[in-house]
């Protein structure tokens, strides 16, 4: 009797939980692979798409069917936001017709602006370029806001699938204890970073430097968005003989010519780093094999310059 009761509440149980699961996995878009990667580590069990891959600009994408296509289809989707995506997003929210991911709704998760942002400007105009006004939004180069992240799209997960919302907040614990202990190790290990002068293309890595105390003391863009002149590239090789800088960066969506060429004036290293996840390459297939990449290779570089 008591045999049969249980398992008529087992039954039930499975009944229930059925009735409260989604019938499908949830579909997560992300605009850039390091936010997919985010809501793989939060959301295993979701489908997710990337928009771009660590080559692509994230600044210019075209609108194309095929993003279309999969923004209509997503339940979610997590993009960088402040004005990152403003050339493409838009239009692709506009096209796709898909009221859960129009701003405003649960649907639409923009990480820059769960976290306090660098060089946040006032006015902008476009004298100065194509500047994002509203602060800087490459922040998965931060990995203190990383975590502050990972704790907002929970959150949006679980207004999203209340009933998951116990396992939705097992997955964010287990990736925190990873990501701290691993943010601790990383900033040990790139202490003789702290102080090293480069030039850089963009602001890419803004918060990375900002993390390790390197200093950006030039920048291959004459003005934010502006492909690097003849002109401009001169006034840093002067930079350089006034005050040497150790390595110029650029980044893996990025042309590598320019800083190419100033290197082969200055004689300073250069160094292409990875920009982002990279889902086909072993060491860079999630957050935790990018920032290790990153560093390993800033230290071989700054090593190599002695
Ligand atoms: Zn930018």
């Amino acid at each position: 009797m008591v045999r049969t009761c249980s398992k008529m509440w087992a039954v039930a149980l499975t009944v229930l939980l059925s009735a409260a699961a989604p019938a499908r996995a949830l579909n997560i878009f992300a605009c850039e692979p390091e936010w997919a990667s985010l809501a793989k580590e939060l959301a295993p069990e979701a489908d997710i798409y990337s928009a771009t891959t660590a080559y692509q600009d994230p600044h210019y994408v075209q609108a194309r069917p095929s993003l279309i296509a999969k923004l209509r289809r997503a339940d979610l989707f997590v993009c960088s936001g402040s004005e990152l995506e403003i050339g493409w997003l838009p239009a692709l929210q506009m096209r796709a017709n898909n009221s859960k991911v129009r701003d405003g709704q649960p649907g639409a998760f923009y990480a820059a602006e769960q976290v306090e942002r660098l060089d946040v400007l006032g006015k902008v105009d476009r004298s100065m370029g194509d500047v994002h006004g509203g602060g800087n939004p490459h922040v998965h180069w931060s990995p203190t806001r990383i975590e502050q992240i990972a704790k907002a799209l929970t959150q949006r997960l679980i207004v999203i699938e209340p009933a998951n919302a116990e396992r939705y907040q097992q997955q964010l614990a287990s990736f925190l204890q990873r990501w701290q202990t691993q943010r601790e190790q990383w900033a040990a290990q790139a202490s003789s970073l702290n102080g090293v002068q480069v030039v850089s293309y963009h602001t890419s890595y803004r918060y990375l430097y900002d993390w390790l105390g390197i200093e950006q003391v030039g920048d291959l863009e004459p003005k934010p968005g502006l492909p690097p002149t003849s002109g401009h590239l001169a006034s840093l090789v002067s930079l350089h003989k006034q005050k040497p800088y150790q390595l110029i960066i650029y980044a893996s969506y990025q042309d590598g010519k320019a800083a190419n060429w100033l290197s082969s004036k200055t004689g300073t290293a250069v160094l292409g780093l990875p920009y982002s996840v990279d889902p086909n390459k072993e060491q860079l297939v999630d957050l935790f094999g990018l920032y290790q990449t990153a560093i390993d290779q800033l230290l071989a570089a700054v090593a190599a310059d002695g």
